[in-house]
C-alpha cells in the first residue's frame, strides 16, 4: 500500500515524500482512514510503530481542508482545534515538533505546554491562538485553573500513551480536563497495552471507538533479542561494565527504578571511561534535553534513565536497551523494550537480574506468554532458584556460609564478559527458603537502587577481583 491510497492532500503528500517515507506502516494504514472519516478510535501501538504521524497527518488533513486564500486554518477566537494529552514533556515536545514537521506547508499554529518550563511564554502563546495544542496532563490543568486557556473549542482529543498516563496517576486530570471539552468531539487514544483498566478508560471516553491493534497484545518485537543474565544484586554494576568493555556496547538505553540508582549508576559507569549521563524526572528540562541531544549525536555512551523519564525518547536504531532493574509493573517491560529494533532495526534487550528480582521476571514472562532466554556470563554465574512452595527446613546440601541465591561455579578462567551459556530459561531445582533469604540480604545489603548501603560494603568495593585489574582505565567507547 502507498501514502496515495490514504486520501491525505496533495500537501501532506509532499512533505511525507520528503521525509522519505515510501510506504505507510501498519498503524497508519489502518488509522489515516479512520481518522479522516471522523471515528473515535483506540489504538494498541508502541512508541516506535509510527502512531504519531498516524494521527498527526490526518488531523492536519482536516485542519487544512478549509484554510483561506493565505493558507490561514480558520480558528473561532483564540481557542486551540485539537488537544493531544501525552504523559511527558519530552513526548509533549517530540509531537508537537512532528506536528510543525508535517505541517510545515500549512500555516497550522502548534504548541506544547508542559510542567518544568516557564508558564509565562506558554500563556503569551496560548493568548496569540493556537491550532494544534500538546499537553502534559498537569500544566493543562495549572491552565486551566489560571484560566489562560479555553477548550470549548476542542474537536479533537489524543490521549497518547494513555496506559502511561494512567500509570502516573494522572486519571483525576484527565478526567477534569475531559470533563471541560465538548461533548460532541472526535476522541483517539493510543496505548503500548490493552490492560483491562485501558478498555475501561477507552468505554468512559469514546463514542463507538474503531479498534485498531498493530502488534498483538503487549507483545515485544520479533527483531528484538531478549536475554536474561542472572545475576547477584550486589555484583550489577560490575558485570554491567564488563559487558561495556568486552562487548563494546554502544549507545545504550539503560533503565533503572529510581532516581537515585539512575544518578548512581551513570556516576559509576562514567568514573569507568564510559561516557553516561542520567536522565529522570528532577532533571530540569534543559538538562533532559541535552542529554538526549548528547546521547543521539554519540557523545554519550549509555543513558541511564528511569521509566518515567525514558518516556517518548524517539531514537531511530538504538541498538540496546539494558534493564538494570526489572519494572515492577510488567508492561513497563514491553515499554523499555520497545526503544530498540524500530523500523524493522535488529536490536537487543539485556536484563540482569537478581534473586529478588525472580517475581517481576515471572510476570514479565505471564505477560510476554513466553520464557526469556538466560544466559550467564563468565565470572559472574548465579542461579536464579525457582519461586516455589516455602520448604521447612536448610536445603539438604547447602554449604554453611554460602551466599544465599547464589551458586558459585568452577569454571576455568574464560575471558570475562563473554557469552558462555545459551539456552531456555530453566532455574536450577532450588529452595524457596535459599531465595527467601536471599531476598533477606539483599533488602539488608542494598539500596532502594542496589547500592551498598553504608556499613554493608559490596564485593566490588572489597575486591576488584579479575575485572578490576582487567580493565583498561579510563578506555572510552567513541
Ligand atoms: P513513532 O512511533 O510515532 O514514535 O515513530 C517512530 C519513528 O518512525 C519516527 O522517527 C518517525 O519519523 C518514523 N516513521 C513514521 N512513519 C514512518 C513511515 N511510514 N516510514 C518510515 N518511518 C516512519
Amino acid at each position: 500500500m502507498s501514502f496515495n491510497q490514504l486520501g491525505l492532500s496533495a500537501e501532506l503528500l509532499a512533505v511525507i515524500g520528503a521525509q522519505g517515507y515510501t510506504t505507510p506502516t501498519p498503524i497508519q494504514q489502518q488509522a489515516i482512514p479512520a481518522v479522516l472519516a471522523g471515528n473515535d478510535m483506540m489504538a494498541c501501538a508502541q512508541t516506535g510503530t509510527g502512531k504519531t504521524a498516524a494521527f498527526v497527518l490526518p488531523i492536519l488533513h482536516r485542519l487544512m481542508l478549509n484554510h483561506d486564500q493565505a493558507g490561514r486554518i480558520p480558528r473561532d477566537g483564540v481557542s486551540p482545534r485539537v488537544l493531544v494529552l501525552v504523559p511527558t514533556r519530552e513526548l509533549a515536545v517530540q509531537v508537537e515538533q512532528s506536528v510543525r514537521d508535517y505541517g510545515r506547508n500549512s500555516r497550522v499554529r502548534s504548541l506544547a505546554v508542559y510542567g518544568g518550563a516557564r508558564i509565562g511564554p506558554q500563556f503569551q502563546a496560548l493568548r496569540r491562538g493556537v491550532d494544534f495544542l500538546v499537553a502534559t496532563p498537569g500544566r493543562l490543568m495549572d491552565h486551566m485553573q489560571q484560566r489562560t486557556l479555553d477548550l470549548r473549542r476542542i474537536e479533537v482529543l489524543i490521549l497518547d500513551e494513555a496506559d502511561r498516563m494512567l500509570d502516573m496517576g494522572f486519571i483525576h486530570d484527565i478526567r477534569s480536563i475531559v470533563g471541560r471539552l465538548p461533548a460532541k468531539r472526535q476522541s483517539l487514544m493510543f496505548s503500548a497495552t490493552f490492560s483491562d483498566e485501558i478498555r475501561g478508560l477507552a468505554r468512559e471516553f469514546l463514542t463507538t471507538p474503531k479498534s485498531i491493534e498493530v502488534a498483538s497484545r503487549n507483545a515485544t518485537a520479533a527483531n528484538v533479542t531478549q536475554v536474561v543474565i542472572p545475576v547477584e544484586r550486589d555484583r550489577k554494576k560490575e558485570l554491567l561494565l564488563s559487558l561495556f568493555e568486552n562487548r563494546g556496547l554502544n549507545q545504550v538505553l539503560v533503565f533503572t527504578r529510581t532516581k537515585h540508582g539512575a544518578d548512581s549508576l551513570a556516576r559509576y559507569l562514567d568514573k569507568a571511561g564510559i561516557r553516561s549521563t542520567a536522565m529522570h524526572g528532577e532533571k530540569t528540562q534543559s538538562v533532559r534535553t541535552k542529554a538526549l541531544a548528547d546521547f543521539k549525536r554519540g557523545k554519550l555512551v549509555a543513558l541511564v534513565a528511569t521509566d518515567v523519564a525514558s518516556r517518548g525518547i524517539d531514537i531511530d536504531d538504538l541498538p540496546y536497551v539494558v534493564n538494570y532493574d526489572l519494572p515492577h509493573v510488567p508492561e513497563d517491560y514491553v515499554h523499555r523494550i520497545g526503544r530498540t529494533g524500530r523500523a524493522g532495526a535488529s536490536g537487543e534487550a539485556i536484563s540482569l537480574v537478581c534473586a529478588d528480582e525472580r517475581i517481576q521476571l515471572r510476570d514479565i514472562e505471564r505477560l510476554l506468554k513466553r520464557d526469556l532466554e538466560r544466559r550467564d556470563i563468565e565470572g559472574f554465574e548465579t542461579v536464579l532458584a525457582p519461586i516455589a512452595q516455602r520448604r521447612a527446613g536448610p536445603r539438604p546440601g547447602t554449604r554453611p556460609g554460602a551466599r544465599p541465591g547464589s551458586r558459585p561455579t568452577n569454571r576455568p578462567n574464560r575471558v570475562p564478559g563473554q557469552w558462555i551459556k545459551s539456552g531456555p530459561a530453566k532455574a536450577a531445582n532450588d529452595s524457596v527458603e535459599r531465595g527467601e533469604s536471599a531476598r533477606r540480604e539483599n533488602v539488608r545489603s542494598t539500596g532502594t537502587d542496589g547500592a551498598p548501603r553504608s556499613g554493608a560494603p559490596a564485593r566490588i568495593a572489597r575486591s576488584p577481583g579479575r575485572f578490576g585489574n582487567a580493565r583498561p582505565q579510563g578506555r572510552r567507547f567513541a
